[in-house]
């Protein structure tokens, strides 16, 4: 029967919340209405452009950071931000960041700003890097090799 309605689909209508409206005279309202309509196409074509440079265009935050416009609003409520205002605001480098500061590394681990250079040397860390040279990969046969140095090499065939 191809008239069966599909139980699976629901036909509950989506709800969208009403924007909410600034309050304007009906003088200015059908004023606006008529300047509007007279120039709407320009209107919306210096709109786009404008939107469409703006976002683009570099700014330069007061922390010192550089970023495109559209990454602005982001870039303000960011701990980056903060962090970097506080340095600013002590007269040290704004890019300083304390040593018991913690960060999570590339490999995932979460370390320490000052345990940094020990971290890089750690077996996680060192496995994570050999992990994005070589990918395990199925089809590929390794060969350890027992060369006369005492270093063993690994060679992918
Ligand atoms: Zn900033
Ligand atoms: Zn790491």
């Amino acid at each position: 029967m191809l008239d069966k309605p599909n139980k699976f689909i629901k036909s509950e209508p989506v709800q969208i919340p009403e924007p909410k409206k600034w309050k304007r005279s009906e003088a200015l309202k059908v004023a606006q209405k008529k300047y509007y309509e007279k120039n709407k196409k320009k209107l919306v074509e210096d709109q786009l452009k404008y939107n469409y440079d703006y976002v683009r265009k570099p700014h330069t935050c007061e922390c010192g950071d550089t970023m495109k416009y559209s990454a602005k609003y982001l870039h303000l409520r960011s701990d980056r931000h903060k962090r970097r205002m506080e340095n600013i605001e002590k007269g040290i480098p704004a890019g300083h960041q304390p040593c018991n500061s913690s960060y999570e590394c590339v490999c995932g681990s979460k370390i320490l700003h000052k345990n940094r250079t020990q971290h890089f040397k750690s077996a996680k860390h060192q496995k994570y890097l050999k992990s994005i040279v070589m990918p395990p990969r199925d089809n590929l046969c390794m060969i350890i090799e027992e060369p006369e140095e005492t270093t063993p090499q690994i060679r992918i065939v």
